[in-house]
């Protein structure tokens, strides 16, 4: 069987780096080709040399619509703006996609879903294996505990990420308020200050540190009367995000078309 052609944007980023390698250590997978912004220094530069791993035959390309015949499936971790500019190359051109870029607004996750009656897609805002599974105790944890706890979620990450709360504890909120039969956009309560009054007891809370080199870091907390559960992960480097993104992308090279996340690709979503 021929390997399949990953293309990978933002390559030369904090993740584009570390999915070049993690492409380029999967078995059935090989780097096809390799994206930047225009005007990047890194224009020219073969990926696999950025990535500290030698070359691997994908030179640094100012655009995705130059190498549109050079892979089956782009691999995208990027910016909003970048990734929807991407969409719509791909679309056209009938590429199916892996997408980790957070930050997506409610109408740029509208045009996704749209897209994906044309093309297949994985899109999540963590591509951890653990994060997932976490996803899945989360689901669990609200069934039980949920309707009695107050809970509570809080994410630390490094000083560079420009979106908060993480698209990973803003996917742990939906989970747990589609569970319990609430709305998110309702319940949400964002940091606290001042004169809060008692807690609401249908709220979920999100807490947000961003400190140096932290690469991720979610927590639950369910708290009742006499007990709390804490659902806990930890990630200590980007090669685990990068290990989801290719698991990601020999599923969805199977798929002709429709949107999915990371739980159809662990074969979470039909466990109960
Ligand atoms: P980063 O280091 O800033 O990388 C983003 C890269 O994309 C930069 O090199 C940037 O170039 C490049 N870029 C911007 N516009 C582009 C375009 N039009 N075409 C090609 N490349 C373009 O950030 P990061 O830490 O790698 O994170 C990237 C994204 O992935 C963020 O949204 C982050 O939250 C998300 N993320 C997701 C997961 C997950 O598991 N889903 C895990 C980690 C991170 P310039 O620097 O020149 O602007």
């Amino acid at each position: 069987m021929s390997e399949i052609r990953v293309a990978v944007a933002g390559a030369g980023g904090r993740m584009g780096r570390t999915l070049v390698q993690a492409v380029h250590e999967t078995q059935g997978l090989c780097v096809g080709a390799a994206t930047e912004l225009a005007g990047s220094g890194l224009i020219g530069v073969d990926a696999g040399e950025l990535a500290g791993i030698g070359q691997v035959g994908a030179p640094i390309r100012p655009d995705l619509d130059e190498v549109l015949a050079d892979f089956d499936v782009l691999i995208d971790f990027t910016t909003p703006k970048a990734t929807m500019h991407h969409l719509e190359l791909c679309r056209d051109a009938g590429c199916r996609m892996v997408v980790g870029t957070t930050g997506l607004t409610p109408d740029q996750r509208e045009t996704i879903t749209e897209a994906c009656i044309d093309i297949a897609m994985v899109v999540a805002p963590n591509m951890s294996i653990g994060v997932n599974l976490s996803l899945k105790l989360l689901e669990l944890t609200a069934q039980i505990m949920g309707p009695e706890a107050d809970i509570e979620i809080i994410e630390a990450h490094h000083r560079h990420k420009v979106d908060a709360p993480s698209g990973t504890a803003l996917r742990m909120g939906e989970v747990i308020a589609e569970a319990l039969g609430r709305d998110l956009a309702e319940v949400a309560v964002y940091g606290r200050e001042g004169h809060t009054g008692p807690r609401d007891s249908q709220t979920i809370g999100f807490e947000t540190i961003r400190a140096g080199d932290i690469v991720g870091e979610h927590s639950v907390w369910f708290v009742t009367e006499g007990e709390r559960i804490e659902i806990a992960h930890k990630a200590s480097n980007r090669m685990n995000f990068a290990r989801g993104a290719t698991r990601a992308a020999l599923w969805i090279s199977e798929r002709e078309r429709g949107l999915f996340d990371m739980q159809d690709v662990l074969g979470l979503r039909q466990r109960q």
